[in-house]
């Protein structure tokens, strides 16, 4: 366990002795909690790094499986889950440049499939605009920075809404797919992949579609909403 923020908790989770998880970066697992909950979490590391599957959470208030993790989980704890889940996965039958758009903790998944997409020595143009009201909200913003030194084909666009003014912030400012719009006219040429919170999944695939021409084959995403808890539990 490690908190890279106040409300953000990364879970390393091994699996048993022996046993390995086939998946595709981006795709997320349900943890099964007792009385049939289920929690889905999107696996932020790639294959080819999978000694530990890693989980980014963040804290919901009166969340019962978040407020678990936060209040009471402790190291070596025993996890069930389901899974591989979802089509959030990188469509690497396609040559188009791709733009990324993370809010919150929806840069997990967009984690898992750059650092496969680097691995896998795509020279895909990739843009990744990580979106988030204040700065500690980037919990890693380390990472995307490094990631932007390191390869010519990626470029890092950190987005905030309420910055601070202990933030200093003299980066972009606003809504994270606002950010995107304001940078590209046209998006017919480009695949999207966006992740986090539902309202600003919901404005992307809305506004890239209607107002930037973006073809909604092209457009892929996995929208963070709240579990549905069967109504027994
Ligand atoms: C495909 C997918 C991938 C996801 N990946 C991630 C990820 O990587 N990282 C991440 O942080 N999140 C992720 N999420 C979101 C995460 O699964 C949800 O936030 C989840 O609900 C958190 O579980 P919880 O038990 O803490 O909260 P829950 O118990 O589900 O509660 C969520 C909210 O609903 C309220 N609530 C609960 N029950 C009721 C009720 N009966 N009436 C009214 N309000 C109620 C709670 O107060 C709280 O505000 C993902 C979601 C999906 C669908």
């Amino acid at each position: 366990m490690e908190r890279p923020a106040d409300d953000v908790m990364v879970l390393y989770l091994k699996l048993p002795a022996n046993e390995r998880l086939q998946f595709l970066a981006g795709q997320y697992i349900d943890i099964l909690m007792k009385e049939g909950k289920r929690r889905s979490f999107s696996m932020a590391n790639p294959p080819h790094d999978d000694e530990c599957l890693q989980l980014h959470v963040r804290n919901i208030v009166g969340g019962a499986f978040t407020d678990y993790v936060f209040n009471k989980m402790k190291e070596r704890e025993i996890l069930r889950f389901e899974g591989p889940l979802g089509t959030f996965f990188l469509r690497e039958d396609s040559d188009k440049p791709i733009i990324f758009v993370a809010s919150g903790t929806g840069f997990a998944p967009i984690k898992g499939i750059i650092e496969h997409a680097f691995y896998k020595e795509s020279r895909r143009e990739m843009i990744m605009y990580w979106g988030a009201r204040k700065l500690s909200d980037l919990y890693m913003l380390q990472l995307p920075q490094q990631w932007q030194q390191e390869h010519d084909n990626f470029k890092f666009i950190p987005v905030l809404s309420e910055a601070l003014p202990e933030d200093r912030w003299q980066g972009r400012s606003g809504l994270v797919h606002q950010a995107v719009m304001d940078d590209f006219a046209d998006l017919s040429g480009f695949q999207v992949y966006a992740c986090g919170a539902p309202v600003m999944v919901e404005a992307a695939r809305r506004d890239f579609a209607a107002t930037r021409n973006l073809s909604l084959e092209e457009f892929y995403s996995d929208s963070f909403t709240f579990s549905n808890d069967p109504k027994s539990a």
